[in-house]
């Protein structure tokens, strides 16, 4: 089995239904097959073939959906870019990732203009019209010295042939390389193979019940691969129809969820905060959901019982990452579902809590959590070290903090590279931030450790509140009823915002480099 046969037994049972929404328009599966065999057929026609590799530098768009496929039905490996990433970052992923062909919007051929010289590798652009808009400037492609690199996707599906038959394709084969945000060092590109993405794909939506009734609104970036699997590839396997947003706000969420009755949304903590603390929310505003998921993130329990009160919905949590493809872990549906877990092991996979030298801890201690299971992905492209470090027996090391309890449910502590340590004491910046969740003036927290003469580091907040009338002195006062000694911070600094990645995860380092650059 691979990914692109597996689309094509939904399109056989499915063909009338609506695959995707986009922009009002509706498209169905058997007309999302047709333009995926056309791409892929002016792919093979370009040059492209089994093995060679394709990055799509795009947002969410129904260009996404139908490049990610037509590649793979073409035999090539995706490699999924954030399009707002500086070209110095993309140009590193192209060119550690062999790209061969990349599909991007027209709107950043320029861009790619100045990149030319960095990419020597780079055979083929594929333009994808930008909507018009007032920062699109018209510009004469012709006089664009990577002209004659350039292929119009438009074009590329117009000449496509709708029968194309791929090469066939083995479940080992990479389907994709997913560069991680790379907390250390340049980005590694963990690969993952068909299997690795189809089996965590079906094990999700087995967990979750996804079904050809859902409606989910795929809002997440699909370069990201929570998107991929969670709100891409799960409803897709399901004959379930995708509500493509392109960008997160609020009043979109809210709108079209009530226009397409959709049931499920998939979110970032960040994105639940934004929608509780909307203004202008009804609590039927979100009726016709059955379900909200959550992940990428650890969702503060405070947030979780107020959206759940607020809207009448569950909102289960879960746990991935790019190196699992990405689903570990999710608070089960049919069982009690624990705040602040990451839910029990899913179908097939997994997870375990280990010391220092690998040995499974018992209930309740911490250690690093581990991984096994068919969605683990075969390496990181081109870097066996990082592989062997990464990959040991068959586990994968997530790098990450977590516990279990009696009942086989997993919480995450922390990550284990931002724990702080306050005098030989351990603290997790995620126990001081659930606290001030807590507080009701608290809408953003991160805690960070800084450098302290006494005790080595320190604990040091950073806030963003709802009124600028709570004072430092009182967050403090109520850290200390709610903390031991040693995990109190030694300051709380307030904030008009915290950085986030495109994800919406809030960047506890990027916040630290911001206060070591002042
Ligand atoms: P990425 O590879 O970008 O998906 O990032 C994966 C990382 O996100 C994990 O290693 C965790 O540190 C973090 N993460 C994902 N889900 C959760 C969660 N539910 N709770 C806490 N951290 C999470």
């Amino acid at each position: 089995m691979n990914l692109s046969l597996r689309l094509s037994e939904t399109v056989k049972e499915h063909g009338s239904k609506p695959a995707f929404i986009f922009d009002g328009t509706e498209t169905t599966y058997l007309q999302l097959e047709g333009a995926i065999n056309q791409f892929a057929s002016s792919l093979k026609e370009l040059g492209v073939n089994k093995g060679d590799h394709v990055a799509i530098v795009l947002g969410n768009s129904p260009y996404f959906v139908i490049s990610l496929y037509g590649a793979l039905r073409a035999g090539a490996t995706v490699i999924p870019v954030n399009p707002i990433y500086t070209p110095d970052e993309i140009a590193y992923i192209l060119n550690n990732g062999d790209v061969k062909a990349a599909v991007i919007l027209d709107l950043f051929l320029p861009l790619f203009e100045k990149m030319e010289s960095m990419l020597p590798e780079l055979e083929h652009i594929i333009t994808c019209d930008t909507p018009p808009t007032s920062d699109k400037k018209e510009i004469d492609i012709t006089k664009l010295s990577i002209y004659t690199k350039m292929k119009r996707f438009t074009k590329m599906l117009s000449t496509g042939n709708t029968q194309f038959e791929g090469p066939e394709l083995d479940e080992e084969d990479v389907a994709v390389i997913l560069y991680t945000s790379g907390t250390t060092g340049k980005p590694k590109g963990a690969m993952l193979t068909h299997k690795n993405l189809y089996s965590n794909a079906l094990d999700t939506a087995n967990y979750l019940k996804m079904n050809k009734e859902d409606v989910i609104v795929t809002v997440l970036p699909m370069f990201h691969v929570f998107c991929l699997t969670v709100a891409l590839n799960a409803p897709l396997m399901n004959g379930a129809t995708l509500l493509i947003v392109p960008r997160f706000s609020p009043d979109s969420i809210f709108n079209l969820v009530k226009a397409y009755q959709a049931t499920v949304f998939a979110g970032v903590p960040t994105m639940y905060n934004f929608l509780l603390q909307y203004d202008k929310a009804q609590p039927e505003d979100l009726k016709s959901l059955r379900m909200c998921v959550s992940g990428g993130a650890s969702m503060p329990v405070a947030l979780l019982k107020g959206f759940e009160q607020k809207f009448k919905v569950i909102l289960s949590e879960g746990y991935g990452l790019s190196e699992a493809s990405p689903v570990t872990c999710f608070n089960p549906l049919d069982r009690p579902r624990k705040p602040g877990s990451i839910g029990t092991n899913i179908m097939n996979v997994e997870n375990k809590v280990v010391n220092e030298l690998g040995e499974e801890l018992p209930p309740n201690q911490v250690g690093e959590l581990i991984v096994k299971g068919p969605n683990v992905m075969k390496g990181y492209y081109k870097m066996p070290e990082e592989t062997a470090f990464t990959l040991k027996n068959g586990w994968l090391y997530t790098g990450d903090l977590a516990r279990r309890d009696e009942e086989g449910y997993f919480y995450i502590v922390d990550r284990k590279k931002d724990m702080i340590i306050v005098g030989g004491y351990n603290v997790y910046p995620r126990e001081v931030e659930e606290v001030l969740y807590n507080h009701e003036e608290v809408v953003e927290v991160a805690v960070l450790g800084v450098p302290d003469p006494n005790f080595g580091e320190a604990v040091k907040c950073y806030v963003v509140v709802k009124n600028k009338t709570v004072t430092a002195e009182e967050l403090m006062e109520y850290c200390q009823q709610h903390l031991a000694k040693y995990k109190i911070p030694s300051s709380i600094e307030f904030l008009e915002e915290l950085p986030k990645n495109t994800t919406g995860k809030i960047l506890r380092r990027a916040l630290k480099d911001q206060i070591l650059q002042k």
